[in-house]
């Protein structure tokens, strides 16, 4: 994890993770969930194995004191309660994740603070049994912050040398048996907690690593069975979604929506003089061709073989002649350049507009299209002006 605004340092950093890449800022948002989550019922029990410390040292500590101690952990552990209701009520976007993570530093550390200074301060110099409970409550807090803090190594190593390490320093100094034992012991704890942060907390970054890029590869995957791979347009099931929107949104707008249904002339001779892979070539000719001259908001998208629609939003049906005019013309002058010389391509399209499932309005300006295509081709026909044909269409569709 990268340092939060300078608290965290690089080799507790994941590697290879770029904060400037945005699966990078999310996992390190979702450590910063992760954190929070564990430790809120963390937090609170830890104020009530305070209040039962304070209850087992009351014979053997001064009453104020032990009320001090006491009230410093619930004003600290208060301020950690607020940084995750705050967290809650107001969650972060990813710009404000390092400032959140400041926050929940800085709270920690003044409440681990208050558990492992002042724990040594209550230290009842002349009863060893009550130095032994207390020394017992820190390691167990430890053992919690391990668990808690799992998500991030840095804040673990922190909670745990705050906790631990001054009552250890003050066994050693004492220098008696009893005591640099029990040090010792928990010295060996300290040093496996330092090992096993290390495991913990980079199988939970493994995990959300591979989290993410499961969900991105998943998105990549979504977005390629979406695309016609011959031509990079969008393919048949994108297109009739992608229509169904439009349609919703131009019946509750009120817009006109337009539809173009676009067929090669004689493609098959084009395929069987010059082989398939001219015949693709073509394709991706007549597609680049399209995109250059469509709209932004307009969608092209192949149908069939060498069959083409392009959705319209916001034209009427006269304008969308025009389009599909505009279209015929340009193919018709721009011929597929091969070493060989050079191939003329036509095409013959058929227009209609409404605000009907695309399935009908393709079914329409197929009617409009096979027109044109009777009448001799490379020419645009618009649907459907004779109210035959629109009745046969819709025989046709049920
Ligand atoms: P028309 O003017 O009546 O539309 O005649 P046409 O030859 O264009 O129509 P037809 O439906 O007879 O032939 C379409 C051809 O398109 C047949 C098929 O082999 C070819 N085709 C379909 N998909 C592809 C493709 O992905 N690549 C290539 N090269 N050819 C394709
Ligand atoms: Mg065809
Ligand atoms: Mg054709």
């Amino acid at each position: 994890m990268q340092g939060a605004a300078g608290i965290l340092p690089e080799e507790f950093t994941d590697e290879g993770d770029d904060p400037r890449d945005s699966a990078a800022v999310k996992i390190r948002a979702e450590q910063l969930e992760l954190l929070i989550d564990q430790s809120y019922p963390a937090a609170y029990m830890s104020l009530l194995i305070a209040a039962v410390l304070v209850m087992i040292l009351w014979e053997a500590v001064d009453h104020g004191s032990l009320l001090v101690w006491l009230g410093a952990v619930v004003l600290t552990g208060l301020s950690r309660i607020m940084v995750f209701i705050q967290y809650w009520r107001w969650p972060p976007l990813e710009t404000q994740v390092p400032l959140r993570e400041r926050l929940y530093f800085l709270t920690m550390v003044a409440y681990f603070s208050v558990w492992g200074i002042g724990a040594l301060w209550l230290m009842p110099p002349d009863s060893p049994v009550h130095q032994v409970i207390i020394v017992y409550f820190l390691i167990g807090m430890a053992g919690s912050a391990i668990a808690v803090f799992s998500a991030n190594r840095f804040m673990l190593l922190c909670a745990v040398a705050l906790l631990l390490v001054p009552s250890l320093i003050w066994m050693f100094s004492r220098g008696e048996a009893l005591y640099v034992g029990i040090a010792l012991g928990g010295t060996a704890f300290l040093l496996s907690a330092i090992r096993s942060s290390r495991i913990l907390s980079r199988a939970m970054r493994q995990n959300l690593s591979l989290k993410h890029r499961l969900m991105r590869a998943r998105a990549e995957a979504e977005q390629l069975a979406r695309i016609d791979e011959l031509t990079g347009l969008a393919n048949r099931r994108a297109l009739y979604e992608e229509g169904e929107n439009l349609a919703a949104q131009s019946r509750r707008l009120g817009n006109p929506l337009s539809l173009i249904a676009l067929d090669v002339d004689h493609f098959k001779q084009i395929n069987d003089t010059h082989g398939h892979l001219w015949g693709d070539n073509a394709l991706q000719h007549l597609s680049r061709l399209l995109t250059a001259s469509l709209r932004e908001t307009d969608v092209c998208g192949r149908i069939g073989g060498e069959e083409f629609a392009i959705l319209l939003p916001g034209t009427p049906l006269e304008d969308a002649v025009g389009v599909a005019e505009t279209l015929r013309a340009k193919l018709e002058a721009s011929p597929l350049v091969m070493p060989t010389g050079e191939l003329p391509m036509t095409a013959s399209l058929g227009v209609t507009e409404g605000n009907a499932p695309v399935g009908e309005l393709i079914r329409q300006a197929d009617v409009a299209l096979y027109r044109a295509k009777s009448l001799g081709r490379n020419r645009v026909e618009s649907c459907c002006e004779n109210t035959s044909e629109l009745v046969e269409s819709e025989a046709a569709s049920g």
